[in-house]
């Protein structure tokens, strides 16, 4: 058969296009709960950033976010506390209150 245009390959592939945009449209909302979420983290973590202290959920003695802080790998520096580890780029997750020795979860 000369004829090469029979069009009966192009409609599977039209709905194989179809059904990658209809999953696209239906993963949206997720994507936007997935975006905001990951907003809101990051605005809980800018707030932190620019607080002083927190309360230890311990005692509630307010523990100051500045001052010497050792990452889990060993390195020591000071300054305020919510800020990449230069050495492993960990953000520190707790925060030890000096008063009870109890830890806070941060974030
Ligand atoms: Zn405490
Ligand atoms: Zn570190």
């Amino acid at each position: 058969m000369p004829g090469k245009h029979s069009g009966s390959e192009l409609v599977p592939k039209h709905w194989r296009w179809a059904l990658k945009l209809a999953a696209y449209i239906l993963s949206l909302p997720f994507l936007v709960i997935w975006g905001i979420t990951k907003a809101v983290r990051y605005l809980h973590l800018l707030q932190l950033a620019v607080t002083s202290s927190v309360d230890c959920s311990n005692c509630g003695n307010p523990v100051s976010l500045t001052g010497n802080w050792r990452c889990e790998c060993g390195f020591t520096y000071s300054g305020h506390l919510m800020r990449p580890c230069p050495v492993c780029q960990r953000v520190p997750r707790i925060v030890r209150c000096y008063r009870c020795q109890a830890t806070t979860l941060l974030h």
